[in-house]
């Protein structure tokens, strides 16, 4: 969604502290304290790097700001967090799903508005010629104003008018204000470049002629759109209906910072929900109206005073906070989607845009925020979107995305209809009044909503007795005398329209990053036993199983307990390695492995315990003892929330950690 607002309170303004350009590591070491904030950063982004949850892409070369690989246990949350999306959305909603290229050709985005449009402004370094987003530095200058306690109370108002209008400022405003501020280069302190348009798109050619250009996507909907017509034909001509899709998207950020949450290749999952615009009600409404998420609409932003109140969806759709029951269920499915991955309730807010945030053709938009070390973070977009889409495509590729309502009885419609006189018409144009008389032939619009070419026409007509016609490419000055516009009654079993769609947009590397911080944490205050207290269903491995000691016997059972949970679906590993239980432990716990189980001489001696495994929990370090036979479902159970672990306490027995 590219014009619907860039996050006003997504804090950029940080110094990336996994990646640095090249030119970065050459700066001086002239930094304050880190703040607290800054400091868990560092402590979680040690352990996601020595742990290979990412790596910075290319490291051996010198690494690429804004690109990151994912390590092994980074690979398996991620997958694990998009099969949950897949099963929350596209299954549990039956939705049309696409897979499409990211190699897009220019056309289709020239009509969606990319080519033109998706721009950022940047200034550059008149000396060093570094390049950096015109509104972060106005931003971070304009704050530090804020801050500053010698200001006058004017000054600060200033200021704060100016930081709610920075979206909307162009590129004459900004110069004007980063001049007014006198905002220098960042690092260098040198003079800056006036702004200019940048576009984010990363430019390709398409053939060994290079003759056809092409863009990396920088989102996905496009592809959703550009097979609209296929996709209503595949769900029987109906609507409503949705079409979702998941994968990479590119985008040339000017500065790319703040770890994963700005960065130029990443994961979207978007849905395109296509529906009547006469109708935007939602047939499930009912299973989330219930639900109280923090809701931070326009007034209460604009109530400095004010913060974001939870507010049930049912109140919020009947008080025309959020425009209509479908966008009010997407903000439900998402807001319980998030929690499901580890995502902290009271961490998570909606925000609607302002006005000044919101593209001309939207209705409204919500973007679900993450309080991160960062600031909020902008991680789903929602929005309503209109037809605006669909109408773009159409105009360009002269194909009709429309869809057909069929009503339950014939309905009287008011139209305007065109009565010509051929006569008037042929005498006036002769035959090069053709192309008119074939354009206004039968021509008839209903009388509802903005004025259509019939009601602008019949307006002049009355104003000046004289109205321009557009047709076979040139206008024509048609008189009262020739054309006369009357309203009638006529009975319309159904309606052809395009769509509006409403649009969930979900960066899975955000809510990704946000949930390692909402889930990360220290055992015991001490900084070097950390742990992930990742959502099972969410966690890289669902169990360790170790032998207690170094065995032949033991470590024949584990592998045996290991297989056996493969064949469950519950991916695991195996640790031979016979160092202390407590190193284990602590292994799986920086995983955010949430079962350890352990095999040890009671599991084999003959004795009550024989046959029984030791199972403990990450969080609570509680453990129990569990028949070998029970392990596989009880994990199964306990992995995809179907069992709490307090229930595993009540019916197993307790057991000390083992000793060795
Ligand atoms: P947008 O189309 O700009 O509304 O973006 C949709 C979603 O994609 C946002 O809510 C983010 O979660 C994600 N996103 C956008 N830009 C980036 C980026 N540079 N790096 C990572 N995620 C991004």
């Amino acid at each position: 969604m590219p014009f619907a607002g860039k996050g006003a309170n997504v804090v950029d303004g940080v110094k990336d502290l996994v990646v640095k350009d090249s030119k970065d590591a050459k700066k001086k070491d002239s930094k304050p304290q880190p703040t607290e904030n800054e400091r868990l950063r560092a402590a979680m982004a040690g352990v996601m790097e020595r742990k290979l949850f990412t790596i910075p892409s290319f490291k051996i070369y010198g690494g690429v700001a804004g690109f990151f690989d994912f390590g092994p246990p980074g690979c398996a949350v991620k997958q694990n967090i998009t099969q949950l999306w897949r099963q929350h959305f596209i299954l549990e909603e039956n939705m049309l799903e696409v897979e499409c290229p990211a190699v897009t050709p220019e056309p289709v985005l020239k009509a969606s508005g990319h080519v033109d449009r998706f721009t950022d402004f940047m200034v550059t370094d008149v000396v060093t010629h570094d390049c950096h987003r015109a509104d972060h530095l106005l931003k971070a200058a304009l704050e530090a104003v804020q801050a500053d306690k010698e200001q006058t109370p004017e000054k600060k108002e200033e200021v704060e008018g100016l930081l709610r209008r920075i979206d909307e400022l162009d590129a004459q405003q900004l110069g004007a204000a980063l001049t007014a501020y006198e905002v220098k280069a960042p690092e260098t302190k040198n003079d800056i470049s006036p702004p200019f348009n940048f576009n984010l798109m990363f430019r390709t050619s398409i053939g060994p002629k290079g003759d056809l250009t092409g863009f990396l996507r920088p989102e996905t909907a496009q592809g959703i759109f550009v097979n609209f017509k296929d996709l209503l034909y595949y769900n029987g001509g109906k609507l409503p209906f949705a079409a979702a899709q998941i994968g990479q998207s590119y985008r040339n950020e000017i500065s790319p910072r703040a770890g994963l949450l700005r960065v130029r290749e990443f994961t979207q999952a978007e849905i395109e929900h296509f529906v009547d615009p006469d109708d935007k009600s939602h047939p499930k409404f009912s299973s989330v109206e219930d639900l109280e998420p923090l809701l931070y609409s326009k007034a209460l932003q604009k109530d400095t005073s004010k913060q974001p109140e939870a507010m049930s969806l049912k109140e919020a759709v009947k008080q025309k906070i959020i425009a209509n029951e479908t966008l009010a269920y997407f903000i439900g499915r998402t807001y319980l989607f998030l929690v499901q991955v580890g995502i902290n309730p009271k961490r998570l807010r909606f925000r609607q845009h302002l006005e000044n945030e919101m593209a001309h053709y939207a209705e409204d938009c919500w973007d679900a925020e993450i309080d991160s070390t960062y600031g909020w973070v902008e991680c789903v977009g929602l929005a309503d979107r209109s037809a605006f889409d669909l109408r773009a495509h159409s105009e360009a590729s002269k194909q009709p995305l429309q869809a057909y309502v069929a009503y339950d009885k014939p309905r009287d419609v008011e139209k305007l209809v065109a009565k010509i006189n051929k006569q008037a018409i042929g005498k006036s144009f002769k035959k090069d009044g053709k192309p008119l008389l074939e354009a206004l032939e039968g021509m008839k619009e209903e009388l509802k909503g903005d004025k259509g070419p019939l009601a602008c026409a019949r307006d002049s007509l009355s104003r000046e007795g004289r109205c321009k016609i557009s047709a076979g490419g040139r206008d024509f000055e048609v008189t009262t005398e020739m054309l006369e516009i009357r309203e009638e009654l006529q009975k319309e079993s159904g309606k052809r329209f395009t769509p509006s769609v409403i649009e969930p947009s979900f960066g899975i590397g955000r809510i990704l990053y946000c949930m390692f911080e909402h889930t990360y944490a220290t055992r015991d205050g001490s900084e070097e036993k950390t742990l992930f207290k990742f959502k099972p269903a969410v966690a890289p491995l669902k169990a360790a199983v170790f032998p207690l000691v170094q065995s032949k016997e033991l470590d024949e059972v584990a592998r045996r307990i290991s297989t056996k949970l493969l064949r469950a679906g519950l991916a695991n590993t195996v640790d031979t390695t016979g160092t202390t239980i407590g190193k284990r432990y602590a292994r799986t716990d920086e995983l955010g492995i949430p079962f350890a189980i352990t095999v040890d001489r009671d599991t084999l001696d003959a004795g009550d315990k024989q046959g029984t495994v030791t199972v403990r929990e990450r969080d609570s370090t509680s453990q129990v003892r569990v028949p070998e036979d029970d392990m596989a479902e009880l994990l199964r159970r306990l992995c995809f929330e179907d069992m709490a672990w307090k229930d595993a306490t009540s019916k197993y027995k307790a057991q000390d950690a083992p000793s060795e």
